[in-house]
């Protein structure tokens, strides 16, 4: 009997630290770490002693014996990962860390209270001589996990119970909210207040596909959509209707998945849609959501999956091919809502007169009542700090940010999160790069980079 790692799991690694034989995998410093839908424990090597649960943030971790029904298949795809893999049973000895100390004091500015800002200035906060202030443009904070997570996943809400301080801690660090950097406070006037200053304001502007109706009435962007759900100050009165039957999302990644299952499952005022297409361009073997999230779809009561067979030829495939040829096999349950996932079809136009009425796609036409571009996010520059308008980040050499003429480190200004690597990557995969980040703002301190003195 071994503990199992289910759908909740948001990479933040917090139970590779705890886990005393070494048995969950991908570690941070081991490649495919980056792009893991989740990590995993190897049943073979676990002694079953639970701590990893109690250091899970989100309750993603059970014994395998109280797994319930709906996480049965995380059992083989925990032990699935381990097939033909070995690990090291060694430990890398931890390099001893030198703390900052009321001796060589900094004090931090960060921009942005989402998951990267918290676990920079959670990082920060464990050198005793470091104080943070951070600066959030809402009135309330943690960014994405309120207002990007979906409201029927509240335990992966519960990851910001780590983002409290002890009392020592909450004497050195300040949130100002309401307070937007680039509008209610400069980047000089930050650079010229704090030793060093970490932005960490994320990337949830709305890409759109550059098609003809793109701008029609109900065509909206997925984070209009998401912000209204999760009532974002900045959406809860976007005119959106969901009156009709039918809703298109084009683009078919996690966020796609969370907003068909939201349409079709959580209470929407006077919602009528009971049908949601998830288009996407490319074919099955290339799709974007994670095997987690499809899985989690296929044990929602009076909800079916539909793939088209046709959609599957080739190989087998991995685990979630595997998966969508068993959706593809299920009969539909008469009179249930639905989500159809359609591959291989490009959207080209979206048609009709003032309020969209379908989409045009390489495949046919859709009927919709509503569009959603679910084609991705991008970050938006802050007045005097560079900027990538291509990538839509902060250009940056682990952290440290450059000047994009000369490639050259600005003094002290740092970055973490979306706006550091783009919008990819789960809530715990801003833990490491927060470490990331931390760690190249120390090594500027011991060389003396950072001015000792703060000017407040
Ligand atoms: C719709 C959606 C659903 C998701 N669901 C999940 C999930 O279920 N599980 C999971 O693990 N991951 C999920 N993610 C991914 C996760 O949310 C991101 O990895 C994470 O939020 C990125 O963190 P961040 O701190 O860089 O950005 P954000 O979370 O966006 O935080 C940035 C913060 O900066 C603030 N800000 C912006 N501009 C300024 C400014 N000028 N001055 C001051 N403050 C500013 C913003 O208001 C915000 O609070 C989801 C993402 C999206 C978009
Ligand atoms: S139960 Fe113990 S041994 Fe097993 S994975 Fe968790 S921490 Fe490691
Ligand atoms: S959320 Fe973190 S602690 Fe929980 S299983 Fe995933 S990586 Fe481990």
């Amino acid at each position: 009997m071994a503990y199992v790692i289910t759908q909740n799991c948001c990479n933040d690694a917090a139970c590779v630290a705890a886990c005393p034989v070494g048995c969950i995998h991908p570690t941070p410093d081991e490649p495919g770490f980056a792009t893991a839908e989740m990590l995993y424990i190897d049943p073979k090597t676990c002694i079953d002693c639970g701590a990893c649960a109690d250091a899970c943030p989100v309750d993603a971790i059970f014994p395998e014996k109280s797994l319930k029904p709906e996480h049965a298949a995380y059992t083989e795809l925990n032990s699935e990962y381990y097939a033909g893999r070995t690990f090291s049973p060694t430990f890398p000895t931890k390099a001893v860390e030198r703390l900052v100390t009321s001796d060589n004091a900094l004090t931090v500015a960060i921009v942005g209270s989402g998951p990267a800002g918290m676990y920079t200035a959670k990082e920060l906060l464990r050198h005793p001589g470091i104080r943070v202030e951070m600066f959030e443009r809402l009135n309330l904070p943690h960014g994405l996990i309120r207002y990007g997570v979906a409201p029927d996943h509240p335990a992966t809400k519960s990851v910001v119970r780590q983002f409290r301080w002890s009392p020592e801690k909450e004497r050195r660090f300040r949130l100002n909210v309401n307070t937007e950097v680039g509008k209610d406070v400069s980047h000089d006037e930050l650079v010229d207040r704090f030793n060093a200053v970490i932005y960490a304001h994320g990337a949830f502007g709305s890409r759109r596909l550059d098609i003809p109706g793109a701008e029609l009435e109900n065509s909206i962007g997925a984070g209009e959509f998401v912000g209204w759900y999760n009532d974002h100050p900045d959406y809860r009165a976007a005119p959106i209707s969901l009156s009709g039957k039918r809703a298109v999302i084009i683009g078919n990644g996690n966020v796609a998945l969370d907003m068909a299952r939201i349409l079709l499952t959580y209470p929407l005022g006077d919602s009528t849609i009971s049908e949601v297409e998830i288009v996407a361009r490319r074919g099955p073997e290339n799709a974007a959501f994670t095997t987690p999230e499809l899985l989690a779809l296929t044990h929602i009561p009076g909800l079916d999956v539909i793939v088209d067979p046709a959609d599957l030829t080739g190989s087998p495939g991995d685990r979630k091919m595997q998966l969508l040829r068993t959706i593809a096999e299920t009969v539909p349950t008469p009179g249930s809502r639905r989500i159809i996932l359609r591959f291989n079809a490009t959207p080209t136009e979206i048609l009709g007169g003032g309020h969209v009425e379908g989409v045009r796609t390489s495949a046919g036409i859709l009927d919709a009542n509503l569009v959603i571009h679910a084609v991705g996010f991008h970050g938006r520059a802050i007045p005097g700090v560079p900027f990538d308008n291509e990538r839509h980040v902060i250009p940056n050499i682990a952290g440290r940010v450059v000047d994009p003429l000369t490639g050259e480190p600005l003094p002290a200004v740092y970055t973490v999160g979306w706006i550091k690597r783009g919008p990819s990557g789960v809530i715990g995969t801003n833990r490491t790069c927060a470490q990331e980040t931390v760690g190249s703002l120390l090594a500027d301190q011991r060389a003396g980079a950072l001015a000792t003195l703060v000017r407040r």
